[in-house]
């Protein structure tokens, strides 16, 4: 038989990561990236192998990562419903005189101008964050001194961002920034970001210290983690 046995290609890419303190081989799956831990000294057709070995593993992992992606995915189009602080809101188009939002019981109402020349779903999108974003500007910074209060912890000030990567900062002169997307989620989690980033006025790091702060505070604040985990794909709209 010939040594040159074809191999189908993995359905996923991996990266190597080599150590010289490493002594057993293993997979790390973080988000939709592979990651493959290995001793320095193995050769690269052995750690195809290795992989090879588990890509069943690896595959159904991946899957369930993309299935939860694909659970979150936030459809902004004439009758879908959008998450928004803990339930849902259902959307509906109108056509009408003026562009603009309202909220009816649990419908929001787009209103779509007849003269816009650019596509009705580009318009209706905007009209949404919008909304969102003056719901955010009024609902976060004041949940924020509610919390500040509560704490202890007061911000030097706040402001209401549209960040792709995180749902808050805190700079080094007290300053708190949220995200806007925070009004899509469960109000525990938007209290947890506030939290967290009330905390960094006392603790500016990661340190053990501030997560026991964070859990004095927040004591779910691992579950909401996970749960903003899940819905990053948020970030990106
Ligand atoms: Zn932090």
């Amino acid at each position: 038989m010939s040594s040159l046995q074809y191999e189908a290609p993995l359905p996923f890419d991996y990266r190597v990561v080599r150590s010289r303190r490493r002594r057993t081989a293993a997979i790390q799956i973080k988000g939709n990236l592979v990651e493959v831990r290995v001793p320095h000294w193995v050769t690269d057709d052995w750690v195809s192998g290795f992989v090879r070995e588990r890509q069943a593993w690896v595959a159904q992992r991946l899957s369930i990562v993309v299935a939860q992606r694909d659970r979150h995915r936030l459809e902004v189009q004439d009758g879908a419903s959008l998450p928004y602080r803990g339930g849902w809101i259902r959307l509906h188009w109108q056509p009408g005189a003026a562009s603009g939002c309202e909220l009816s019981g649990d419908t929001l109402i787009v209103g779509l101008s007849r003269r816009i020349r650019r596509p009705e779903a580009t318009v209706a999108e905007e009209q949404v964050r919008g909304w969102l974003l003056d719901r955010a500007g009024e609902a976060l910074p004041a949940r924020l001194r509610h919390l500040a209060s509560q704490t202890g912890l007061a911000p030097a000030g706040v402001a209401v961002r549209g960040f792709r990567r995180r749902w808050g900062s805190c700079d080094n002169r007290g300053r708190i920034a949220l995200n806007w997307r925070l009004v899509l989620a469960e109000p525990g989690a938007a209290d947890y970001v506030l939290i967290h980033e009330l905390c960094h006025l006392r603790h500016f790091d990661h340190s053990p210290r501030f997560w026991q702060l964070v859990a004095q505070h927040c004591p779910d604040h691992r579950y909401w983690q996970d749960y903003l985990r899940e819905r990053s794909c948020w970030l990106e709209w």
